[in-house]
């Protein structure tokens, strides 16, 4: 029997696990191996790498940290979990079945990205982002093409102005998800220009630069640097919703603000699956968080 068992070792897991393992926890960490922080390449906002670091390496890291103060690390998905008496037990996808006394839910968010745009993972997180927050100053004063569909894409096109006065919105699926007159007018107000067709290919010079972008009419658009607005993100919240957790309308944990508790006793939540801005940093801080309140509950 597990002290803690963290579903999820992303950015969020990883930090929790780090300081369950410091506390003396016996804590096993379950990861399937597929997550936002694998398709970062390079992390500039985070203190202390001012070059950036990738996502990857930045599990490596912290995968190799944990290990050292004891936690055990399970490549398998969740697929079903149960509570049994005062613990819970967990069933892995390899066949393993865990049994802990708490519960830490960061299984993150899967993004909506298009598989048919050649070229567009090549460059995804060096020259093309998701989060203007955390990249938005990457695209200062370059021109920037937006790849999106629908109000989504305009949407995020006008809010990129802030950093670039140069950005072009290419509608990718204009038939299903047409620009409403709110947004087109919006647009042409603040100059956006709107392309309509869906997109072919990312052209490139460089991983850390566009050179163009391919529509399959053929048509060929300029631009350094891109964003993707295609919305639909998805929590990966099911498995909490089988153990009870509630969930807001949009998929996402809602969580007490102090100790990252759910609503259901002895599970916590953590990362990008608990509604707030989705940063790295915040994500080390809700693991770290909930570590330091499970820690209180194990105690009792
Ligand atoms: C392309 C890209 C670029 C980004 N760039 C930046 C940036 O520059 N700066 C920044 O601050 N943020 C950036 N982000 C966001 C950042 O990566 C996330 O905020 C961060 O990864 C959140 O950490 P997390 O632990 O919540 O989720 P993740 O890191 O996604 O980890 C979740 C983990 O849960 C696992 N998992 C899910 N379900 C299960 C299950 N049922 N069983 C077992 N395991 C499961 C997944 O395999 C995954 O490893 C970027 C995101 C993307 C996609």
């Amino acid at each position: 029997m597990y002290d803690c068992a963290v579903i999820g070792g992303g950015i969020a897991g990883l930090q929790a696990s780090v300081i369950l393992g410091r506390y003396m926890h016996n804590t096993v960490v379950i990861d399937r191996h597929h997550g936002r922080s694998l398709m970062a390449k390079n992390y500039k906002n985070i203190l202390g790498w001012p070059n950036g670091i990738s996502g990857p390496q930045l599990r490596e890291v912290g995968w190799n940290q944990a290990r050292e103060v004891g936690v055990e690390f399970v490549e398998a998905a969740v697929i079903g979990g149960y509570k049994k008496g005062n613990s819970f037990v967990l069933q892995c996808s390899n066949g393993t079945m865990i049994e802990a006394k708490r519960l830490l839910i960061s299984t993150g968010l899967l993004d909506q990205i298009p598989e048919n745009i050649e070229g567009l993972k090549d460059v995804l997180g060096l020259a093309v982002y998701v989060c203007p927050d955390c990249d938005g100053y990457e695209i200062k004063d370059k021109r920037t093409l937006v790849f999106g569909a629908g109000d989504v894409g305009a949407s995020l096109a006008c809010m990129l102005l802030y950093w670039t006065k140069e950005v072009t919105y290419i509608n990718h699926e204009p038939d299903s998800r047409p620009v409403s007159p709110h947004w087109l007018d919006k647009c042409k107000e603040k100059s956006v220009a709107i392309v309509e067709g869906p997109i072919r290919r990312v052209n490139y010079a460089d991983l850390q630069a566009l050179s163009s972008v391919e529509l399959t009419n053929g048509e060929i658009i300029e631009g350094e640097k891109g964003f993707i607005a295609f919305g639909g993100n998805e929590p990966q919240s099911d498995l909490a919703s089988q153990l009870g957790v509630e969930r807001l309308e949009n998929g996402h944990i809602p969580v007490d603000g102090r100790s990252k508790k759910t609503n259901v006793p002895n599970i916590w939540a953590a990362g990008d699956v608990v509604a707030h801005s989705q940063l790295v940093a915040i994500a080390m801080g809700d693991g770290a968080q909930a570590a330091i309140w499970i820690h209180k509950s194990l105690q009792k």
